[in-house]
């Protein structure tokens, strides 16, 4: 079969094939740590889900929708994204629009559709979500990353962005707070970065906060067109319901951005997957999102918690240097590179599939390998399984961290 190089050029999950391997071990009557998973393990608001259950008397909810959403529920998420961050209502009337897509991954295919050309060059600051390299790729970019460590809490610097930029260079994806870091930007940050793109004044920033309102530790994440409204003119910011309101199956995501943009986005959107799910924007349509709020208020402490776990144990176990304060989102990175297990391990390269799959063979434990989201000898952990077996999980890691 000759495929075409496009495809050709994609990578496939190695989590999958993780996965697929721990469920046989469950089947043969293992006990698994799934510290993997990308969702929350809960039900939407029963608010939510009584909208829904709604929904589900009348014709249209099982029709198409407009390629580009309900125009309802657009202007209803626009002015969500307004309110949310402190924007003027005035800016968006007329300049800015919504499309809805599939979920927000959709949304961030369709903005680098829009704008990549063959040959550009898209900025990631790393450790970076797994699909944005992919995706930029496949669209005939180049990702070109700015790494980040676990002693600047994985935060790159913002002058290491400057030294990446060339002509080529179209856009950057910002994303506060971060998959799988688990942290949001500063406000300090957020400053640098402003005046970093008053410098590159044709440069466009895909701003994906589907994590936005997942935070656990004040200040809550700030955003540079905060600073300067000016630079809306050429963001767009992502967002979904996949996280905030753990409905990640019902595929529901969006892009906030100026018209031409947007157009662009729903035209390719239009000619792909067509409207997203009308049964789940006819109940957004209704839905308080004020309640996200109220929704997200015990998940953050739950997280909140297990993190300090992880500090304790880290702790305990002089694991001191592997540890960060995580803010937000519900990952965490763990760095193996400095600890006693990676002494079995030639340096320089990278061995995260590996690990990975021995701390699933010899600990029962699933994490995802960090090379995927461009962090070498390092893993992603989730902070959302309850609070005992998180304890057991991360006890085993501990020990497994400091065998030779
Ligand atoms: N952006 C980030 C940073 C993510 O972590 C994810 C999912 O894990 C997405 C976008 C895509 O989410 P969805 O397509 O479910 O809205």
């Amino acid at each position: 079969m000759l495929l075409s190089s496009r495809v050709k050029g994609l990578s496939y999950s190695i989590t999958m094939k993780l996965n697929e391997k721990a469920l046989d071990m469950t089947g043969e009557g293992k006990v698994i740590y799934n510290l993997s998973g990308g969702q929350l393990p809960i039900k939407p608001l029963p608010e939510f889900i009584e909208k829904i259950h709604h929904q589900l008397n009348f014709v249209k909810s099982y029709q198409y929708s407009p390629a580009a959403g309900f125009p309802t529920l657009r202007k209803k998420l626009t002015k969500y994204i307004a309110e949310s961050r402190n924007l003027p209502l005035d800016i968006f009337e007329n300049d800015f629009d919504c499309v809805i897509s599939n979920g927000s991954k959709q949304s961030i295919y369709n903005a680098l559709g829009a704008l990549v050309d063959p040959g550009d060059e898209v900025i990631l600051l790393a450790p970076y979500w797994v699909s944005y390299p992919e995706i930029i790729k496949f669209w005939g970019g180049t990702p070109q990353v700015i790494k980040s460590n676990v002693f600047d809490a994985f935060v790159p610097a913002v002058e290491d962005i400057k030294k990446c930029m060339s002509p080529r260079t179209k856009a950057i994806i910002v994303n506060s707070p971060n998959n799988p870091a688990g942290v949001h930007y500063s406000d300090a940050w957020m400053k640098d970065f402003t005046a970093f793109l008053h410098e590159y004044p044709d440069l466009v920033v895909i701003s994906d906060e589907v994590y936005s309102e997942i935070y656990y530790f004040d200040p809550r994440p700030s955003y540079f067109y905060q600073l300067d409204h000016s630079l809306l003119n050429r963001t767009i910011i992502i967002n979904a319901i996949s996280k905030t309101l753990a409905s990640t199956g019902l595929r529901l995501g969006y892009a906030v951005g100026p018209v031409p943009l947007i157009n662009a986005m729903g035209k390719i959107q239009g000619q792909s997957t067509s409207g997203p799910n009308s049964l789940v924007q006819r109940a957004l349509i209704d839905f308080d999102m004020k309640m996200i709020e109220t929704f997200l208020a015990p998940v953050k402490t739950h997280v909140r918690q297990n993190a300090e776990t992880l500090r304790e144990k880290f702790r305990e176990a002089n694991l001191g240097h592997c540890w960060y304060q995580s803010t937000s989102a519900f990952y965490f990175m763990i760095d193996f590179s400095r600890t006693p297990m990676f002494a079995r391990f030639e340096a320089d390269k990278d061995h995260s599939h590996v690990i990975a799959e021995e701390l699933l063979a010899s600990e029962g434990i699933t994490v995802v390998p960090g090379s995927d989201f461009g962090l070498p000898n390092s893993a992603r952990i989730a902070l959302v399984i309850e609070e005992v077996p998180f304890l057991e999980a991360i006890s085993k890691i501990v020990k497994y961290l400091n065998r030779t």
